[in-house]
């Protein structure tokens, strides 16, 4: 018989592996309204025990993880949580979002997070239950892949996290799998594998999780399904095609990457959209639980059914090598998971390392346009293997050894996700200014500048407004924790939005944001956020919460040595246009960037002034709380 959970437990699990020893913090009533749940309250937690200048691969560093607030209501698309750490590959604060069934377990299991610190001395897995934790040993699945690893570990009703060959090698862009969803981005698998730490089992389903206003979140649930199932996107091209139906409307704006973003657009390059790849490869759902836009797919390749690749790696494995053979590209995908590694860092590698060798600059037969020994090459990293070894240091590490840093293309480390934004300028800030490095997600202007043709992609007015505003609304919206792809439902389908007329749309978006962006109807998060954990909270304060989080990840990264200077771009994106660009469009980033400081409220060296810290409430400590 499940007990009932009301909203939030606010129990979260802190696990000591250097003594085995688990502690429990029960979350204040104050960081739940400030700081809203997941990702937020994640940092929160971060903030107030890691210290600056810790190694990311040392036992000091904390890896968090937190079930949305909406995990287990049956909110739509809610099955998503969230995982913190400082990454091994950037030196920065790392988040990540996974729809892995570990969030739903956990938080069934009574638990709303988990910290995890310290080595454990022999190779571990954690069992996580109601009861607490159990710490098991792991050596009979270390050197297992993440499939193998969750099928020996399977047990009734469990969600898991696991890493691969690569996250136990160290490799810097190693992720952790939850079923074959993963906490991709910022080699979180190799800080796992820093702790001896192969796995960590949450044995779910003791609680059911209630709203605290049941009647109130179930005639939000309708309205935010009938949303969804009404869009455009989310109800028709995401649910049909997954996310390659991003090619299509990213060819026609020339900023799909080809040849390490040389140029951005191939002759070849709609066989790996995803309207081709559904006909070709007969996808059906594959999709984080529960969900209702349905964007995950899987499909038969090479008479194999294998997870479809999105359209990160369909680009940063396909068309940015020059390979446009879907077949070929799912291999790799698939060989990515089984070794625990992101594919978007492994593709931005690669991809660094075939024009590096046409420069002469290392030695290598990997080739653009070629798929052969890419297969190989990406099992050399996981086991870092000869020049794979150096590999999985990343883009950055490679160019800062060879040469050939203008055409690393990663910011602050982070290897750059699949769009050009010669072709997106607000995109360019986003990506610039992003606490993570090279994020697409941070505020994804794409939607805006290409997709919805609401904002000129090459004006700069305006630009800094909307990727603040995105920048907070999105940190809101990881923190709940729902899918950031209900952005495109709920923002676009409240009455105000849909039937304005789109010239007046248009013009008010790009000309007048700042009346704009206030007349933005997101009030479906605040209130869904409310309904579950009983919180009354105005539409202000709820968007100042994902300014409150946008600004302390800022500010812990300063901290970490971050300023302006690493608010940028590679060099191709400011110095060269792309090969079929006539008007050789390259990223004003030194108007964006200061005209969003002002905006952010922080000084000319991208430092968040004491003003802004104090305006957020964000106390200024460089000492660090114990853990235990
Ligand atoms: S829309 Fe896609 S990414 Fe979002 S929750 Fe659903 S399956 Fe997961």
């Amino acid at each position: 018989m499940m007990k009932e959970l009301l909203g939030t437990s606010n129990r979260i699990l802190e696990v000591d592996l250097n003594e085995s020893k688990v502690d429990i913090y029960q979350v204040k009533p104050e960081e739940r309204r400030l700081y809203l749940g997941g990702k937020g309250l994640g940092l929160k937690l971060l903030y107030d025990r890691l210290k600056p200048g810790t190694d990311p691969l040392g036992e000091e560093n904390i890896l968090v993880f937190m079930p949305g607030v909406f995990m287990g209501t049956g909110a739509p698309c809610s099955g998503r949580f969230a995982a913190l750490t400082k990454s091994p590959l950037t030196g920065i604060l790392v988040a990540s979002s996974c729809g892995g069934s570990f969030g739903m377990n956990l938080k069934t299991a009574g638990w709303d997070g988990l910290l995890v610190r310290g080595k454990a001395a022999r190779p571990s897995y954690l069992l996580i239950t109601l009861e607490g934790v159990e710490f098991r040993d792991a050596a009979e699945i270390w050197g297992l892949d993440t499939v193998e690893t969750q099928v020996k570990l399977d047990e009734k009703r469990a969600g898991m996290l696991v890493i691969g060959p690569a996250g136990e090698n160290l490799v810097r862009f190693a992720n952790i799998a939850s079923g074959d969803r993963f906490l991709g981005r910022g080699g979180m698998g190799a800080v796992m594998g820093s702790k001896n730490l192969k796995a960590i089992v949450a044995l779910g389903g003791a609680y059911k999780i209630t709203p605290l206003d049941q009647p109130a979140f179930d005639r939000l649930k309708k309205k935010a399904a009938a949303y969804i199932n009404r869009n455009r996107f989310t109800g028709n091209l995401f649910r049909k095609y997954g996310t390659p139906a991003n090619v299509r409307p990213c060819l026609k704006a020339n900023i799909l990457p080809v040849n390490n973003f040389s140029d951005g657009s191939h002759a070849e390059a709609l066989k790996i959209s995803g309207e081709e790849t559904q006909k070709n490869h007969k996808t059906s759902h594959h999709t984080c639980k529960p969900c209702t836009i349905l964007c995950g797919k899987k499909g038969t390749f090479g008479g194999e059914e294998l997870p479809s690749p999105e359209y990160e790696t369909v680009t940063l494995l396909g068309s940015n090598l020059g390979v446009f053979d879907m077949g070929r590209i799912a291999e790799w995908n698939r060989i990515c998971g089984r070794m625990g590694m992101d594919t978007i860092s492994a593709g931005g590698t690669l991809a660094w390392v075939m024009e590096a060798a046409e420069k002469g600059l290392v030695r290598s037969d990997l080739k653009f346009g070629s798929p052969e020994g890419i297969s190989q090459a990406l099992l050399d990293i996981a086991y870092r293997k000869g020049f794979g070894g150096e590999m999985a240091q990343g883009s950055k590490a490679l160019s800062e050894t060879y040469g050939g840093t203008s055409f690393a293309m990663h910011v602050k480390g982070l290897e750059i996700a699949g769009y050009d934004p010669r072709g997106s300028f607000g995109l360019g800030l986003a990506y610039a200014v992003a606490n993570r490095g090279g994020c697409h997600l941070s505020a994804y202007l794409v939607a805006q500048e290409v997709v919805l043709g609401l904002l000129r992609p090459h004006a700069v007015r305006g630009k800094a407004d909307h990727v603040r505003f995105l920048e907070s609304l999105n940190n809101c919206v990881n923190s709940l924790q729902t899918c950031l792809f209900t952005l495109f439902a709920y923002l676009l389908e409240p009455p105000l939005t849909k039937y304005t007329p789109a010239p007046l749309l248009r013009f008010l978006m790009q000309e007048m944001p700042q009346v704009a962006i206030p007349l933005i109807d997101y009030t479906l998060y605040r209130d869904l956020w409310s309904a579950v954990t009983g919180i009354k909270i105005s539409r202000r304060d709820f968007l100042e919460a994902g300014d409150r989080i946008t600004v302390l990840e800022r500010y812990m990264n300063t901290r970490e040595g971050i300023s302006r200077v690493h608010d940028t771009l590679p060099d191709r994106f400011l110095r060269e246009g792309r090969k079929s660009d006539p008007k050789a469009y390259t990223v004003p980033i030194e108007k964006l960037r200061s005209t969003y400081y002002k905006k952010r409220g922080y000084d000319r060296n991208g430092i968040p002034t004491p003003t802004t810290l104090k305006r957020l409430g964000i106390a200024v400590s460089s000492a660090a709380a114990p853990i235990l």
